[in-house]
């Protein structure tokens, strides 16, 4: 075992729920894990200050695995989440977890869902239940003795299930579980609601709160971008075209995440290397020392593998995934801008992340402006630049050198000036895309999300009983404008469903027989697509993509017309 992965091994967790989190990729506890499972394992009601992004998850996670009966078969643990996305997400954090304690199981309760899977489920023996209030109250409605044997609850996100609307629907729940219940509460905000619960629902509770000192940051220029997780690899490495960078570490939080994407930069050509904790200290202190020199350019890294690495030549920081604490964005960003130099940080934003970019933006005292991805028009012209400066150490020189064979050339060839140089250029950029189309052409596929963009978040109302649509309908941006002969069609699939631009362009491609440059800009949102078709023979195309399924599900594609 490294000397980092003793983090998780020194939390008196059981060896198999270490052993699991480990091969997932995690280095080392963050800082909510650490104050938080020792904590809930010794049994102790917690108050938990932490919003997405700080690994509150696994911190009520872990220590709830270490505790329940796998023997038992009966409801034991119960967490609460505001959304059906969240109790998803939370769920398969549990699996992960429990990967290697064989006879755990757990159920996702949610709205929207048949209700009688999820009871039989809860009767076959799940002894970990995520549900979203509205639809467990159902439950409760129908069997009063469901939550009976439950001795954990968590509420996670409470601050967000009281917006909701749930406040009555937690106290039938409170009502329904054992009082000698342990209880945890995590919440980004605590308003006098919340506290109010914690009152009088939960016994002596330690408080938990990731402390954020005011941190100063001087010299570098900090800016965020809002992406959709699984675009992440294609903006970083869009960005790379424009960014004029010298050395460059990317921090991402797991070992499979360095690797993936140093092996993407690699196959683009840059001089990148992953940096983790797996990786033997002499061989890290090579990939160091290759970053000095410049036999390498760009780290891929988690925080732990990049500590204490102090290399002048960085200019930019790019944080592919959200650190964990303010204190660790400041550390991280500290990495540039070395020496009075001027450094350049880039944060990319997922739409569940925005808060942890609102605490950021308090606890240094800065606004971190936001950016947006460059557009054909930069990357075709930062493409060009990058070229002009290849170039001009040379064209002093080479006519001196090369001058006779290019006459030489254009003799045999009979070919002018022009159409030998272009050959030679098309030679020397190896089929890279330099004008405008075909930039374009490239530029679909990366979707990103807008600052108002919302996550669109499916989520019940509990006090009418309705379900609404949180933002799928609010997704709207100006539309962009179409190119000739092109009609933009809608697709009510969208990122919740799984799908990225690639899946839309794959089945269209197959299934619809075009050609690839028929295919215009595909923007994937959360709830909804949009891709731009030739206008021309539209009908026969939507009739042949009738029956198509991405990702499992009926693509029906229409024509959309916007007002
Ligand atoms: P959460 O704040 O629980 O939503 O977690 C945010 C993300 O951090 C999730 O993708 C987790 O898989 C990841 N994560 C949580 N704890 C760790 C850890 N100790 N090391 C690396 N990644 C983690």
């Amino acid at each position: 075992m490294t000397q980092e992965t003793g983090g998780f091994a020194a939390l008196d967790l059981n060896p198999n729920i270490v052993a699991a989190v480990l091969a997932t990729g995690y280095e080392e506890p963050s800082a909510i894990q650490h104050q938080s499972i020792p904590i809930i394992l010794a049994g102790h009601d917690m108050i938990g200050q932490a919003q997405t992004g700080t690994g509150k998850t696994a911190a009520f996670a872990l220590p709830i695995l270490n505790k329940i009966d796998v023997s038992k078969r009966e409801p034991q643990a119960l967490i609460l989440a505001p959304t059906r996305e969240l109790a998803l997400q939370v769920a398969t954090a549990f699996e992960t977890y429990a990967k290697q304690m064989p006879g755990v199981n757990v159920v996702a309760v949610y709205g929207g869902a048949p209700m009688g899977p999820q009871l039989r489920a809860i009767r076959n023996g799940a002894q970990i239940v995520v549900a979203t209030p509205g639809r467990l109250c159902d439950h409760l409605r129908r069997d009063e003795k469901v939550l009976s044997t439950v001795q954990y609850l968590v509420l996670d996100e409470a601050d967000e299930m009281l917006k909701l609307g749930f406040m009555d629907d937690l106290e039938v729940i409170f009502d329904a579980i054992p009082a000698t219940r342990q209880t945890v509460l995590f919440s980004a905000t605590l308003p006098s609601s919340i506290r109010s619960i914690a009152e009088r629902h939960l016994r002596e509770p330690k408080h938990v709160k990731i402390q954020t000192k005011t941190q100063t940051v001087t010299a570098i220029e900090q800016a965020h971008l809002m992406v959709h997780a699984d675009q992440k690899i294609p903006a970083v490495l869009r960005l790379l075209e424009v960014e004029e960078f010298d050395a460059l570490i990317a921090f991402v939080r797991t070992k499979q995440a360095t690797l993936d994407l140093a092996a993407a930069l690699e196959a683009k050509g840059y001089k990148a290397a992953a940096l983790n904790g797996d990786i033997a200290q002499n061989q890290r202190e090579r990939v160091i020392e290759s970053l000095k020199d410049g036999r390498l350019d760009i780290v891929v890294a988690t925080d732990v593998a990049a500590r204490g690495l102090d290399v002048p030549r960085i200019t930019h920081v790019f944080n592919v995934d959200m650190p964990y604490d303010p204190e660790s964005y400041v550390h991280r960003i500290g990495r540039t801008g070395r020496a009075g130099r001027e450094g350049r940080a880039l944060l990319l934003v997922t739409p569940r992340e925005r808060r942890m970019l609102q605490v950021i933006e308090r606890v240094t005292g800065q606004k971190v402006a936001e950016a947006r991805l460059p557009g054909p028009q930069a990357v075709l012209d930062a493409r060009i630049k990058k070229l002009t400066k290849s170039l001009a150490p040379l064209v002093a020189e080479s006519e001196a050198s090369h001058g006779e064979l290019f006459d030489r050339l254009t003799a045999d060839l009979g070919c002018s000036a022009r159409a030998l140089a272009s050959a030679l250029l098309r030679k020397a950029t190896n089929g890279q895309a330099l004008d405008l189309a075909s930039v374009e052409r490239e530029q679909p596929l990366v979707p990103t999300t807008g600052p108002r963009e919302r996550t669109g978040e499916r989520t019940e109302r509990s006090d009418r009983g309705e379900r609404t649509e949180r933002s799928g309908d609010r997704e709207r941006r100006a539309p962009m404008p179409l190119a000739e002969g092109r009609v933009r069609c809608r697709t009510a699939l969208g990122a919740r469903d799984g799908i990225a631009a690639k899946n839309l362009l794959g089945a269209i491609l197959n299934e619809g027989g075009l050609a690839r440059d028929a295919i215009g800009r595909i923007q994937v949102r959360d709830s909804f697509s949009l891709v731009e078709l030739p206008e021309d023979g539209l009908e026969r195309l939507l009739t042949k993509l009738k029956d198509t399924r991405v990702a499992g599900k009926q693509l029906k594609l229409r024509r959309y017309r916007e007002d």
